[in-house]
Order: structure tokens, then sequence, then C-alpha cells
């Protein structure tokens, strides 16, 4: 049945095992039998990629029935499919009507690369933060995503890329290993951490193994630093760490990412330093993003190997990423090759994460939804900057 916005039977993708199971009530399955239906269902949505009740040939026919009365196996709508010069694709879904009618969007990104394939996916609709050197940060709608739409980008992503077994049967050269998104990101638009409850059931159904079965060592939640739900992030979410700390001192982190000031950086590597789980084998990555003349120089790049100390720590140098109307520019490529060999030379790992996608504003930080579309005269002074950068 094709599902229409105006569908009012209940969308059962987000729903969490004993949720599933209890929801299972509403459309008449015993008591008894709910555990077992709701082990089959789960398994048809997520292991094998279901989107109608008709496909699961191994529940009776009446409860099908029963079942497409009541519920239905959304996806989200896709309103855009981009694709980059450099494989880097990137989605504008359009979610479900919220209360008041309004549809909103938002954005996924596939990066592929030689070994691994990473999908970054939103976690809330803009941003209530202000980084200044974020275009997300600029949206001025914002709300959470549920659940449901946070795994949802990755049942969709799952879709077009064709990484169910029934398309992978039919696919004369699979990927290796069997999936095209071995790595998950949440590193798009908004702050997971002020969406706690929604990103943990998400990634408790994306980490399961009867399902998707993604290893949360194989996801990155990435946080501008929330620091009180650090700690429990690693407790009961699970997921690698990684945090967006672009300064190296209070001064400078105050004017990017201006939640510093409610929790300034001693605070936050003192969380980090808590964070449950760390070894050389699970570290903690840094996000820095190059700025000219703001946070790379070679005095900035010594206090952030002081800084780090102690903390089993990667950096990933992010060059900066232009959007439209913004103050800033990215460092000059002998500036990142000279901040990152300090690093390297202190025994950091710190790869500079190449741009991807930028010709289709899918690289960091370049992510707004459509709501707010280029205007001509800007696209034209974007792609100057692109070319320049
Ligand atoms: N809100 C979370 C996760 C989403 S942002 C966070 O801030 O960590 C993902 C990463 O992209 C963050 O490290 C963010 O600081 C970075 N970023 C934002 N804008 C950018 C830009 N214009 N260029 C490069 N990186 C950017
Ligand atoms: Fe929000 Fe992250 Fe952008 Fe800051 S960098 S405005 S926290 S999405």
């Amino acid at each position: 049945m094709t599902l229409t916005p105006t569908d009012m039977r209940r969308d059962l993708i987000g729903l969490t095992r004993e949720e599933l199971t209890e929801t299972l009530g509403a459309a008449g399955v015993p008591e008894r039998q709910r555990r077992m239906r709701m082990r089959q269902l789960w398994s048809w949505i997520y292991h094998r990629g279901a989107t109608t009740f008709d496909a699961m040939t191994d529940i009776s026919k009446d409860l099908r029935q029963a079942l497409d009365r009541h519920f239905r196996i959304g996806r989200l709508e896709i309103v855009t499919e981009q694709v980059s010069s450099d494989g880097t694709r990137k989605w504008l879904l359009r979610l479900d009507p919220d209360a008041r009618g309004a549809r909103q969007e938002i954005e996924t990104v596939y990066i592929p690369e030689e070994d691994r394939g990473t999908l970054c996916i939103s976690s809330q609709v803009g941003c209530t933060l202000t980084c200044s050197f974020c275009h997300t940060g600029t949206q001025k709608l914002v709300r959470n995503l549920t659940a449901g739409e946070i795994v949802g980008q990755i049942m969709l992503a799952r879709d077009r890329l064709g990484e169910w077994p029934h398309q992978l049967a039919a696919n004369p050269s699979p990927p290796i290993g069997g999936r095209y998104i071995t790595n998950v990101v949440l590193m798009g638009m908004g702050e997971p951490l002020y969406n706690f409850d929604n990103v943990k059931a998400a990634m408790e159904i994306a980490s399961d193994g009867e399902g998707i079965s993604l290893s949360k060592r194989r996801i990155t939640l990435s946080t501008s630093g929330v620091v009180p739900e650090i700690g429990r992030a690693g407790d009961e979410i699970g997921t690698m760490l990684a945090i967006s700390l672009h300064g190296t001192t209070d001064d400078i982190r105050d004017k990017l990412v201006p939640l510093n000031k409610k929790y300034p950086i001693a605070e936050l590597l003192d969380a980090c330093r808590a964070y449950p789980g760390l070894s050389n084998a699970r570290r903690i990555t840094f996000e820095y993003v190059m700025l000219k003349g703001v946070n790379d120089t070679l005095a900035d790049a010594k206090r952030l190997v002081k800084l780090l100390e102690g903390i089993p720590a990667k950096v990933n140098l992010i060059p900066f990423n232009p959007w439209p109307g913004t103050k800033y520019e990215c460092s000059d490529w002998d500036t990142i090759e000279r901040f990152a060999e300090v690093l390297n030379r202190a025994g950091y790992a710190s790869p500079v994460r190449t741009p991807r996608g930028r010709d289709i504003m899918a690289a960091c930080g370049q992510l707004k939804s459509e709501s707010q579309k280029l205007r001509a005269r800007e696209r034209l002074a974007l792609d100057a900057a692109i070319a320049g950068a």
C-alpha cells in the first residue's frame, strides 16, 4: 500500500523490542503470542527490510491483514537524492507532519571510501546551538527527531544503496562483507545529546544483532560538549565518542562553540577522561575544524597536544567547509599540514578529513535543509569560495 502523509496508522519503525511487543496487543495479538510475533516482525523489518506485511510469509494471512489495518512500516520520503562527483550521496528527506501539520526536512549523507562506507545521520531538525562556523546552527526551525526518524535514515540508505539481503542476492558484485554502510556517524544536523532518549533507542535498534546489526564500535556519536550527558552516553548508549573541540583556549572556544561558556574545556576533558571503556583500541576522536587565522597556529597545535595528555585520543582535522554568508575561511593547506605534523610528532594519529561532497553541499557543517533554498547569488558566491578553498 502506498503511504500518504494522511496515513494515520502507527509506524512500527523506531519502536524498541519491548514497545513493539506491547503494541502488538492493539492489533489483537494474544499476549502469549506477542513475543514470538515481535521477533518475526523484527526480523522482517530490520533484517530483511520488508516494507509491507504482505511480504511476511511466515505469518498467517489473517494476522497480516490485521497488522496492515493498524500499522505501517514507514519510510522517510525522499525529496531529492544527489550524487556528488566523488560518489558521496545526499538525501533530502521529508518527515511526517508534526502536531501542527508542518513537514520538516532533514539531510543524510553517505560517504563511500575504499575500505569503508560511512553514513552520516541527523539527530535533530536544525540545532539549538549556534556554533559560529556551522551552517546548521543558522537554521531557525528546530525539533528533535523521533527514534523512528533517526533509524529510518539508515533504513532508507539501505534501500537506496541496495543493502538488504534480497537486494544483495541479486547484485552481481556485492560489497565485501555484504555491507555498503560499515560505519554510522551521528554528525549530521543537530546535537545528539540534546535528544538523548531517541538517539539511544535508535542506536539500540541499529546495533541489534538480529536486525541491522551494526556494531556499536562502528557507530560514533559526535557532541559539541554537553558535559552532563557524556558519561551517561557512555554507560547507556555505548557507541564511540567524538568531541567537537575546535579551540584550545576557552577564549577561542567560547567564540566558536558558545556552549563552551557553560561547559568549559577543562570540564569537557574531565568528562572525556571518565568516558567508560577507553583504551588505545577505543579512543575518543577530537574534531578540530581548521579556520584561517582563528585556531590554526603552531601554538594552538602545541596547546592541543597538552590538553589531550592522558586521554586515548585521535584528532580529526576538518578543513572548514564554507557556506553562504560565513565570515570564516579554511586554513591554507600548508598550515594544516604543519598543524598535523605537530600532532603526529606527539604520537596522535591526525588524519585530515578530506572534504567530501562539497559540490552538493554535503560536507561537514554544510547541512541545512532545503526549506531555506540557496538563492542564485548565494550559490555563485559559494561556488567561488569552494573553488578557492
Ligand atoms: N552537533 C554535533 C554533531 C554534528 S556536527 C557536534 O557539533 O559535534 C559534525 C561536525 O562537523 C562537528 O565537529 C562540527 O563542529 C563540524 N562542522 C560544523 N560546521 C562545519 C564546517 N562549516 N566545516 C567543517 N566542519 C564543520
Ligand atoms: Fe549544532 Fe554541531 Fe552545528 Fe554546533 S556544530 S551548531 S552543535 S550541529
